[in-house]
């Protein structure tokens, strides 16, 4: 006997229940290697839990600059689930804990307080964010890398102008980590129109703040009808639900299980397609020739490599068109800050931090 974890939607483990070994039997690979760089956070550790109950994973490497990384990672370690759990201390030991890395999720780095935006958390995350690139770089250029740090519109192509500069880019393989946006909006449009949550798909689009998150609520299933200022008031909520929670947590920091799930949902959706499952689908920030901008998150089909096929914007309506300009010169910006500060000269960028 086994123990299976049971998935509502497609990750969730609500229950542990005992099922025949023959439920595992099959030719897909299910023993994959996820370290999760920034493991002692506030996102880190529930998500970093969440993966030590998910069945394809079986190395689960946890690496922080917390002195407590190593006491995070034996209380995982008493989970009764197979994986094998080790602490690594970055970032002496960070090349270790990424040696044989099949995914890198990283919730490393600043999280926000009252009044901040995400991209005042630029100055320190984005050298965090290259310095670990560079590592990733040598010593696991082929992981499939979910970047959670904020900005993230910002930080990705800081990532992978990093990637670039050691010879080692696949953009198929860098990933900024948007699913709390649908995530959000999934649960927001489920509540006002009094749906089950795990049957409500709302594709969304753009990047991750304000107004370059773009909620595709016309093309919600199953479908849902709003009046114009229904439509508003949700898009606004779904771009600022962000600032909702930082808000209420009054200077404790910003979403961390909320993101958390969202974390694993997304690492799941990447293990799924590494494993040869078809039609996985999830969107991403990603390196992108959807719009004029070179990046751009939409629905994206994963796969054995990462990114198989990018669903591009499909229909947009009015509405949604306006959103879409509104968010591509924001969006420009953030791009054109991470591309600069990863081609500075390294005495430029101490002295921008
Ligand atoms: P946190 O401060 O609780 O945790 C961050 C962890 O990163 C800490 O344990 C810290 O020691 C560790 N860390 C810092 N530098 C490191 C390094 N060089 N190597 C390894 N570990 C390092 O913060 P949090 O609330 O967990 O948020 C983490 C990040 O995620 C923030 O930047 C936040 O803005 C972002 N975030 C993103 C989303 C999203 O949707 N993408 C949502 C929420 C938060």
């Amino acid at each position: 006997m086994h123990y299976k974890v049971i998935f509502p939607k497609v990750l969730f483990p609500v229950a542990l229940v005992r099922v025949p070994s023959r439920c595992f039997s099959g030719s897909r690979r299910n023993n994959y290697q996820v370290t999760v760089i920034g493991g002692a956070g506030g996102i880190g550790q529930p998500l970093s839990m969440l993966l030590k109950i998910n069945r394809m994973i079986t190395k689960l490497h946890i690496c922080d600059i917390a002195k407590f990384i190593p006491g995070v990672a034996v209380d995982l370690s008493h989970i009764e689930t197979p994986s094998v759990v080790k602490g690594f201390k970055s970032p002496e030991q960070l090349g270790d804990a990424l040696e044989g890395a099949d995914i890198v999720i990283m919730p490393a780095g600043v999280p926000r307080k009252p009044g901040m935006t995400r991209d005042d958390l630029f100055k320190i995350n984005a050298g965090l964010v290259k310095s670990i690139m560079e590592q990733i770089a040598a010593s696991a250029p082929k992981a499939l890398v979910a970047i959670i740090t904020n900005p993230v519109n910002s930080v990705v192509p800081i990532a992978c102008e990093t990637m670039k500069k050691a010879g080692v880019l696949d953009p198929n393989r860098i990933f900024g980590v948007t699913t709390l946006d649908t995530v959000r909006a999934n649960t927001f449009i489920a509540e006002a129109k009094g749906l089950n949550p795990y049957e409500v798909k709302v594709p969304v689009i753009g990047g991750h703040s304000g107004v370059t998150i773009i909620p595709l609520i016309s093309r919600t299933t199953p479908k849902v009808s709003f009046n114009e200022e229904e439509i508003k008031k949700l898009t606004v909520r779904i771009q600022e639900a962000g600032s909702e929670v930082v808000e209420a947590k009054a200077g404790a920091g910003s979403a961390t299980l909320s993101m958390a799930y969202a974390g694993v949902r997304f690492a799941n959706s990447l293990l799924r397609g590494l494993s040869g499952e078809k039609n996985v689908i999830e969107s991403a920030y990603v390196m992108s020739q959807v719009t004029s901008l070179p990046y751009f998150a939409t629905p994206l089909v994963l796969g054995k490599c990462g990114i198989e096929k990018n669903l591009g914007l499909g229909e947009l309506n009015c509405f949604e068109k306006n959103l879409l300009d509104k968010a591509i010169s924001v969006l420009k910006k953030n791009i054109d800050a991470g591309i600069e500060f990863a081609n500075l000269p390294e005495c430029k960028k101490e002295h921008m931090s």
